[in-house]
């Protein structure tokens, strides 16, 4: 089924590789480092050097794919760069690669009309804003979206937002520019044709980023996640995404190649977890022994190889079956690989730090934080029981 990295793709990724090797590891600490409260949000010095210096390199926007200012790399290609970026959790910003900028870039790239990507799609694609996808409220439960209230009502030439969201990720940035918000323009429409997505700028008058949140602890800033109230958000019309009422049509084709970065990039985790589990093993003695030498590690190492092939697997298939038939008819694959991938890579992880002792748990390693990405994966993008009901759905059908 897998063919061999075009000499495009493969002297992309040994760059990437030194690219890593030289600026990301030795640097990462720093960049994920907590910054002093009166800076948290401000862009880190550190991190626009080593943006500067990917863009210059080349290595950029390499998960695009719609224009000349990415790489023009198949969905398989880039699965296997995000692996490499991936094994860093200060990697993906640095390439203009992270979620959820990688999402709206897509969406806008599908969905825009020239006016919207020439305002928004061109500074996210040259690195100089970041955005946010504002769809989850506190108040419903959102893995149903049709349960969104955020109202946008149109009012002569201009929408009004109003409403109240949560967990936007990359909202508290000073450099989040833009936001796309999805909520009910017709609550008389059927029910898949009552939600809207649209354009609403961050210095809009009404727009408030009351507060971050933390996900175990770590506030992810720079980007960080927050909490948004819209009140009476005017927006003229022409910000509309594609058009009233197709709001559940855009998220359909938004989540596909995004959820499949998200699994990459936990692979690239889980390998470089299990590569200093077993250095860790090799050196640290106990009882007379390595930990290496012990049948309960040794078992644990075991296990994270067979767990780290088939999640590699079930990604690249999901990443192929896209490229070949299309986002929407591989959806099984796609959800296949959001079910599994991050539940196994936070296993391989678990694995790791318990080799680790109080070490794994501590900020001297990727361990704890890079666990505790994996494990809000498994609600962020849609909680997996969401994704195995659409599953049982499928396969419910195709066995009938
Ligand atoms: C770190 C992080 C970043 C996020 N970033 C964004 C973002 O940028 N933009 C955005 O809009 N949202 C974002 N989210 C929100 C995320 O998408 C939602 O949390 C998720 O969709 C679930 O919605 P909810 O929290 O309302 O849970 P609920 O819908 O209340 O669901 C709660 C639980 O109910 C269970 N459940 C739900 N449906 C079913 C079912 N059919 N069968 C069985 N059990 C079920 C599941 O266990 C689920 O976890 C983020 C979340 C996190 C944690």
């Amino acid at each position: 089924m897998f063919d061999e990295l075009s000499p495009h793709a493969r002297g992309l990724r040994d760059r990437l590789e030194a690219f890593m090797r030289e600026h990301i590891y030795p640097n990462e600490r720093a960049l994920l480092a907590p910054p002093a409260e009166a800076e948290k949000w401000a862009p880190r010095p550190l991190a626009v050097a080593l943006t500067e210096k990917a863009r210059t390199q080349g290595l950029w926007n390499l998960f695009y794919n719609h224009g000349p200012e990415g790489q023009g790399l198949t969905n398989w290609e880039y699965s296997q760069l995000c692996e490499v970026l991936g094994r860093s959790l200060a990697a993906p910003e640095i390439f203009n690669c992270n979620a959820p900028d990688v999402g709206n870039m897509e969406l806008l790239a599908a969905y825009g009309t020239e006016t919207q990507k020439e305002r928004w799609l061109k500074p996210l694609l040259a690195g100089e804003i970041r955005s946010c996808f504002a769809m989850t409220e506190p108040k419903v439960a959102s893995s149903d979206a049709t349960n969104i209230e955020t109202q946008i009502r149109r009012d002569g030439d201009h929408y009004v937002v109003n409403g109240r969201k949560w967990w936007v990720t990359g909202a508290p940035s000073q450099r989040c520019k833009v936001a796309i918000v999805m909520g009910k323009s017709d609550p008389a429409a059927a029910k898949h044709l009552q939600q809207s997505m649209i354009l609403v700028p961050m210095d809009s008058p009404g727009v408030t980023v009351e507060r971050p949140l933390s996900v175990y602890g770590y506030e992810h800033a720079p980007l960080g996640h927050g909490e948004v109230v819209f009140d009476n958000v005017r927006v003229p019309a022409e910000n509309m995404l594609l058009g009233e009422g197709r709001g559940f049509e855009i998220a359909q084709g938004r989540l596909g190649p995004g959820r499949i970065h998200h699994c990459m990039r936990f692979i690239g985790l889980a390998e470089r977890a299990l590569e200093i589990m077993c250095a860790r093993a090799r050196e640290r003695v106990a009882f007379g022994s390595t930990l290496a030498e012990m049948g309960a590690v040794r078992q644990a190492i075991g296990q994270s190889r067979c767990d780290i092939e088939q999640a590699r697997l079930v990604t690249l298939r999901a990443a192929w079956t896209m490229d070949k038939v299309g986002n929407k008819a591989a959806r099984n694959e796609i959800a296949v690989a959001k079910i599994v991938v991050p539940t196994i890579a936070g296993a391989v992880i678990d694995r790791a730090i318990q080799v680790h002792g109080g070490a794994g748990l501590s900020q001297d390693f990727f361990l704890a934080e890079a666990f505790a990405e994996t494990r809000f994966l498994r609600i962020g993008d849609g909680p997996d029981e969401v994704h195995r009901e659409a599953l049982a759905r499928a396969e419910l059908a195709r066995q009938h």
